[in-house]
């Protein structure tokens, strides 16, 4: 999935493992073709080092990004993830059974401090947070996205 132009790595994704799909709701996203057990080394990541935070951007430590547009930039997120990254080494970790056809789901507040947007989760866990921020991030009250969420709460109640 990676160009060639990447140094060669067998741990890499590869194209017949794992597919990015585009869905009209949740945008873009990662499906694996492959089962993985719990504790299963999915792939190792590659790409640009950043020093901003972009759409598709994931967090090595403060300051420091990577930008995979070829595959863990799309990872979608759940609040009741089934993989793990390891920015140190740039691993990535199956934390439960995940089968052929499934997302791979991280939870972005494991890795991002700050996101690039805050966003309503949908994800259906019954640990839903609701409202995604970075770990270290309070919610921004003056999102107009925010303020539909909470109106939409209200609402539902
Ligand atoms: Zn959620």
């Amino acid at each position: 999935m990676y160009p060639e132009t990447y140094t060669d790595n067998s741990l890499y994704p590869k194209q017949e493992d794992f597919e990015i799909v585009q869905d009209d709701k949740t945008g873009f996203g990662v499906i694996t073709h492959k089962d993985f057990s719990r504790g299963d080394l999915v792939a190792a990541i590659h790409g640009e080092i950043i020093h901003d935070i972009r759409q598709h951007s994931l967090q090595i430590k403060p300051g420091v990004h990577l930008y995979d547009i070829h595959f863990s930039g799309y990872f979608l997120h759940s609040c009741a993830p089934n993989i793990r990254l390891d920015m140190k080494r740039m691993l990535v970790f199956a934390t439960r059974k995940i089968k052929a056809g499934d997302y791979l789901l991280m939870d972005y507040a494991q890795t991002e401090d700050v996101l690039y947007k805050q966003f309503p989760c949908s994800c259906g866990s019954k640990r839903c947070r609701g409202w995604i921020t970075g770990k270290k991030q309070a919610i921004d009250e003056t999102d107009s996205q925010y303020q539909e969420f909470m109106l939409n709460k209200v609402v539902a109640v």
